[in-house]
């Protein structure tokens, strides 16, 4: 029994360590092409009032971000992984947030245990960015790559970025953390993961778009298949609420606030006008969905 066996015979063993009330499943699926799209739950963030309207002002996004269904009591956005199946590939977008992010997060190997799925099922893992809920489940409780069989994929920029030593010193305090566990985890992928640039096709089937102000080198991915598309956005289209209903503010989840505007009002243009099948990791009901424009901004309307 090698360390991962014994992870995951623990893990199935002991249920009774999972919080009850957490999202632990397939959360949505459509076929797309000859493939089929699913999206895995790895839970949802607890966020502070601070980090969800940042320097906006409450009395303009608080109505909005309500309206949308959302509690600024109990502030929840929920993390959706997309996992794209074809032939024997078996393609995760981004990795999770592994087991020391936040108490909510975390669940994807519980969640791809309810597709059907294991770590070691999985052929590719492709990240849009470097930040927590993304990357930090990249690596397991050992230090060791948690989808040990998969090649994994980043885009050139991102990668640049997160390996570079300075940018714990220039990311601003808030995010310190962020930087030192990206570091920490790409070491020790170090070589294996393999890089890319805009436009490249990443595996048969999947293209990268950049899509950059979130984080600098924030890429989406188009699955394109038996003439059907899908467009997975990471967090260029970060949350249901603002993202959608304002998205000409700044978020303050973006790195960038002005280039992350550009980004998204112009995938929020470009989805609408096409009806093009999308994935958000931070969309409400699994995130697979369309967006429809509306008389001010966009709404996401779920598969
Ligand atoms: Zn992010």
């Amino acid at each position: 029994m090698n360390r991962r066996r014994f992870m995951q015979t623990a893990l199935a063993g002991a249920p009774a360590l999972a919080l009850p009330w957490l999202p632990t499943k397939t959360v949505a699926q459509m076929m797309v092409g000859g493939g089929t799209l699913t999206t895995v739950s790895d839970g949802y963030l607890a966020l502070p009032r601070s980090f969800v309207i940042g320097d906006l002002s409450e009395d303009d996004a608080v109505p909005i971000i309500e309206e949308a269904g959302y509690s600024m009591e109990d502030f929840r956005s929920p993390c959706n992984l997309a996992v794209w199946q074809k032939d024997d590939m078996t393609v995760l977008f981004d990795a999770g947030s592994g087991p020391d992010f936040m108490p909510s997060a975390g669940t994807l190997w519980d969640s791809l245990d309810a597709a059907g799925l294991t770590p070691d099922d999985i052929t590719h893992v492709l990240m849009t960015h470097g930040h927590p809920d993304h990357i930090w489940g990249i690596i397991d409780d050992f230090d060791e790559p948690t989808f040990y069989s998969a090649q994994h994929f980043m885009g050139g920029r991102e990668h640049d970025y997160w390996m570079d030593p300075n940018t714990i010193n220039t990311i601003g305090e808030a995010r310190q953390s962020f930087a030192a566990g990206a570091l920490r985890r790409l070491d020790i992928i170090g070589s294996d993961m393999a890089l890319f640039g805009d436009g490249d096709e990443v595996v048969p089937g999947i293209t990268a778009v950049a899509t950059p102000g979130h984080t600098p080198g924030h890429m989406a991915f188009r699955i394109a298949d038996g003439g059907q598309t899908a467009l997975v956005v990471g967090d260029a289209i970060g949350n249901g609420h603002l993202a959608l209903a304002r998205p000409e503010w700044v978020s303050p989840a973006d790195q960038d606030g002005a280039t992350g505007i550009t980004t998204r009002m112009t995938l929020l243009e470009e989805l609408s006008a096409s009806g093009e099948t999308m994935v958000g990791f931070h969309l409400p009901e699994g995130g697979i969905g369309k967006i429809a424009s509306v008389a001010e901004g966009y709404t996401f309307t779920p598969a």
